[in-house]
């Protein structure tokens, strides 16, 4: 079987691999579709820290039950996605359900090979069954459940004013979860294409260009001067998240989505007489997949109107420097495997 490997950041090369084999407990697995991500973007790229090559990519995945090992329940043909976060069960966040924060966290297609690869194997318990659901759909439920998991966080009341910076993929997976939640929702984002994308398909009635227009000033005028009761970061951009600290209402929550490598500046006095929460939120659990595939099937959301390119698995190598600058066209780019 063929797998593509990142050996060092810019360079992939196809090779042959032995297919796996199955133990107990694991579940062989038929890539079907896989959602490339900006983390995947990061790695090939070289800007994702701690990241170790030669490494795989991959953790997106939309694929057919072959073959499942002793005590798993999976039936041959079964379309399946999985919660790529291997958790340990044993460290201070297991023990407390929250898996996704797990101390020894192994992330498939990040810390382990991930799913660029015709075949897979992963532990029964990593499956997530999305019965219903087509392919294409199964391979965008991992980046809406880390939308989703950021809005549960929030814990929104039907009418709170939330702004999310960023209307990126995982952006606008956070954007449409706000929403369904009852929040009133205001999306700020220096690409006008992806504002009218959420005016159009996701019905925001206010979405801001920094570059165009004052923030502050405009936040002021749609909230009466209240300001935010949350802020979602979906940029993982230093200057972003510093800024928009100014955007929170008293007794606001902050909730950073996006990740970035530098130090973050809170003015106290600022944050302190808004008695404001600030909070990170990382990965989804369980529940957070599950609430993504109810809201799918209910057509709460409509994944495909998110993916915008497609690749066949045989060019991603030729195509994967074409797609990192096709930025402006890009929302999310899924690869296809043979049938
Ligand atoms: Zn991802
Ligand atoms: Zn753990």
């Amino acid at each position: 079987m063929k797998a593509l490997v990142c050996n060092t950041p810019g360079e992939f090369t196809y090779i042959n691999k032995e297919m796996p084999s199955v133990e107990d407990g694991m579940v062989l697995l038929k890539m079907r579709r896989l959602g490339i991500c900006g983390t995947d973007y990061h790695a090939f790229e070289g800007t994702q820290p701690f990241f170790e090559y030669p490494r795989i990519l991959g953790h997106e995945i939309a694929a057919e039950v072959v073959e499942a090992g002793g005590g798993a329940n999976f039936k041959t043909g079964d379309l399946v996605t999985i919660s790529p976060y291997f958790y340990c069960g044993k460290c201070i966040a297991c023990r407390s359900g929250r898996t996704n924060c797990c101390v020894n966290i192994k992330v498939f297609g990040v810390h382990i090979d991930g799913a660029m690869q015709e075949y897979i194997t992963v532990p029964a318990t990593a499956i997530v069954s999305g019965e219903g659901l087509t392919v294409d759909e199964l391979a965008l439920i991992e980046p809406l459940a880390i939308g989703a998991h950021g809005v549960g966080l929030a814990q929104l009341n039907k009418g709170d004013t939330v702004v999310i910076l960023g209307a990126g993929p995982i952006g606008l997976g956070t954007i449409a979860f706000a929403k369904i939640s009852g929040a009133e929702v205001i999306v700020i984002d220096v690409n006008d294409n992806r504002l009218s994308f959420c005016s159009e398909r996701l019905g925001i009635t206010h979405t801001i260009n920094p570059l165009k227009t004052d923030v502050l000033e405009q936040l002021s005028k749609i909230t009466d001067g209240e300001m935010a009761k949350v802020v979602i970061d979906c940029t993982g951009n230093l200057n972003a998240i510093n800024n928009a600290f100014k955007f929170l209402a008293h007794t606001g929550k902050f909730i950073m989505i996006g990740l970035q490598k530098g130090t973050i500046e809170v003015v106290h006095p600022e944050f302190h007489k808004r008695e404001a929460v600030l909070m990170s939120s990382r990965n989804a659990l369980p529940h957070d997949f599950a609430y993504v595939i109810d809201c799918i099937r209910k057509g709460l959301v409509k994944p495909m109107d998110f993916i915008t390119h497609n690749v066949p698995f045989t060019e991603v190598k030729e195509k994967f420097n074409h797609l990192l600058q096709a930025n402006e066209s890009l929302i999310k780019a899924l690869i296809s495997f043979d049938e």
